[in-house]
């Protein structure tokens, strides 16, 4: 009878609407681009509590958004496993190219690049330590390889200052990079320090193995320091979950109470006008006592009724309010601590997906983003190119400039292309010298133009070091979208692209053949 097809949701302005109006804005916020049903789900629900919309659409976009909910299928994932897997992975190759011959180390990082949670990241990590202990007893020769099972490769082969040199000179940037990471981490950990600067002190392969271990110690404890930040964050969705059930359940009864409310307005309304009615009917026939008599003690009873009636209705609809009341400042309550968990977790987020060096997306932010962008210009049929840029001969600027020179080129590098790029491309460091750019909405033939403006203002922005000019060029494989692409066959074909530019002598760009 009431709340009829048509009739404007939003007017009724009860506790209900607004509330799950405010919940659709918050979750909105909290979810937005991460859950693609939440987000349609959310969308809808919207578009129900508009002006215009029937009550029957809103009901059923409310019913389906709360079951959604409390499904516990909300994602809100993190991405700090991959990141830390990825640093990890980075050092172990680092520790395999100076022991090439240590097996242990490539089947861990082999394990590592399996792990699929943050645990078994933790456990490969851990594993890898007393392997570094057996490589130093084989660096110091006290240990023959038949007695370890190992065999030693380049660390038994080349001991003394210049093998320690030469390992430095691999394991270093690597673990300078975890030392960043786990710094913007953890920024009150002093452990990170004392190891950065036990790091420029090294001087024998016994300190190499002491500050590796310190090293691969802290990423153990700053792990599992996260994976109890993310369980904390279940445990608060989980009770966040709960509490919308509760929610969805009161809203249910408060529906009824609301039509109710109207029901016993209109009742007392109607019998009101009827005993006045009656009485003056009464009055009129004054001569008439005995039906005076008799109607006084009818409307007296009805009265009665009715007023227990509305007595009773209005109490529980009073207890119906209270309940909503107490839920809506219970929902005030869980929103804030929503946001500010919200805000912490994508502070993280962003931190584990930046290149400490150059300040761009690291491979971890490229690898989540790649996903997103393929998903969306095959669902949309736009084209989208990805280049890969690789410095030319960088290893000569290392090795006559030094490293410090060598970092400044890559940082100069990614600036100079990222003030090219438009609001919606995506640069990112892939790993040594190596980026990648990803343009959505251009074909490998526009693409062009990007490329040759990159060799164009590397080449001339002049770099000096030491007074002297350093040459710096790039080389760049284009490869564009396919129909039914995957992200690795698309970076393949840029890659292999880039080895052309590299074969026929570098400095400047070629687009990938189809595939
Ligand atoms: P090519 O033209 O064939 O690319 O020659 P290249 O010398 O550039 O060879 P390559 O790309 O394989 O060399 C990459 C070098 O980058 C090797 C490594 O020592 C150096 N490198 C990796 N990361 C860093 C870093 O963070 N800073 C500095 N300065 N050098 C780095
Ligand atoms: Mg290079």
């Amino acid at each position: 009878m009431h709340n009829k097809e048509g009739t404007s949701v939003a007017k009724n302005g009860n506790g209900k609407t607004a509330l799950l109006a405010r919940l659709a804005v918050e979750l909105t916020r909290l979810a937005q681009g991460r859950d693609p049903k939440l987000d349609y789900l959310l969308e809808q629900l919207r578009h129900s509590l508009h002006e215009s919309a029937s009550s029957s659409d809103f009901k059923n976009s409310a019913a389906r958004f709360l079951k959604y909910i409390v499904s516990g299928h909300v994602e809100f994932a993190s991405g700090f496993e991959l990141s830390i897997q990825k640093t990890a992975v980075d050092l172990f190759t680092a520790i395999e190219a100076c022991f090439p011959g240590v097996k242990q180390v490539s089947t861990l990082k082999e394990e590592l690049l399996l792990a699929s949670s943050l645990q078994e990241t933790i456990e490969q990590v851990e594993k890898v330590i007393p392997v570094l202990l057996d490589i130093r007893v084989i660096a110091s020769g006290s240990t023959s390889d038949a007695e370890t099972g190992l065999s030693s490769g380049f660390a038994t082969s080349t001991q003394g200052e210049s093998s320690l040199a030469q390992i430095l000179d691999i394991i270093s940037p690597a673990l300078s990079q975890l030392l960043d990471q786990l710094n913007l981490l953890e920024p009150d950990d002093d452990r990170v320090n004392s190891v950065r600067n036990d790091l420029v002190r090294i001087a024998s392969m016994d300190e190499l193995e002491t500050v590796l271990g310190e090293a691969l110690g802290l990423v153990v404890d700053v792990t599992r320091q996260i994976d109890q930040e993310r369980e904390y964050t279940e445990q608060f969705l989980t009770q966040l979950r709960l509490h919308l059930k509760s929610l969805e359940e009161g809203i249910g009864e408060s529906i009824d109470f609301e039509a109710s409310l109207q029901n016993v307005n209109k009742i007392q309304t109607e019998v009101g006008s009827e005993v006045e009615g009656i009485e003056s009917a009464v009055n009129e026939n004054v001569d008439l006592d005995l039906l005076k008599q008799i109607v006084r003690t009818r409307v007296e009873r009805l009265s009665t009724k009715v007023a227990d009636y509305v007595a009773s209705e209005k109490q529980q609809l009073e207890a119906a309010k209270d309940k909503i009341g107490e839920l809506t400042l219970q929902t005030q309550a869980m929103n804030n601590e929503v946001e500010s968990l919200r805000h912490q977790l994508i502070e993280k987020q962003q931190v584990l997906a930046m290149d400490t060096l150059t300040g761009v997306a690291n491979r971890g932010g490229f690898d989540r983003r790649i996903e997103e962008e393929l998903a969306r210009s095959q669902r949309i049929g736009f084209p989208l190119s990805l280049l890969l840029i690789d410095v030319d001969k960088f290893k000569f600027v290392n090795d006559t400039f030094g490293h410090k020179a060598g970092d400044k080129v890559l940082q100069t590098v990614a600036k100079l292309m990222s003030a090219r790029l438009r609001e919606t491309d995506f640069i990112a460091r892939y790993g040594g010298d190596e980026f990648v750019i990803l343009l959505p909405g251009t074909s490998a033939d526009d693409s062009q133009a990007v490329a040759q403006g990159f060799c164009d203002a590397v080449k001339r922005c002049g770099f000096h070091s030491q007074g002297q000019s350093v040459d710096v060029s790039l080389s760049i494989g284009i490869a564009q979208m396919q129909e039914g692409d995957t992200s690795e066959a698309l970076f393949e074909r840029a890659d292999a692209a880039m080895y052309k530019v590299k074969d026929k002598g570098r400095d400047g760009y070629a687009i990938a053949s189809p595939a």
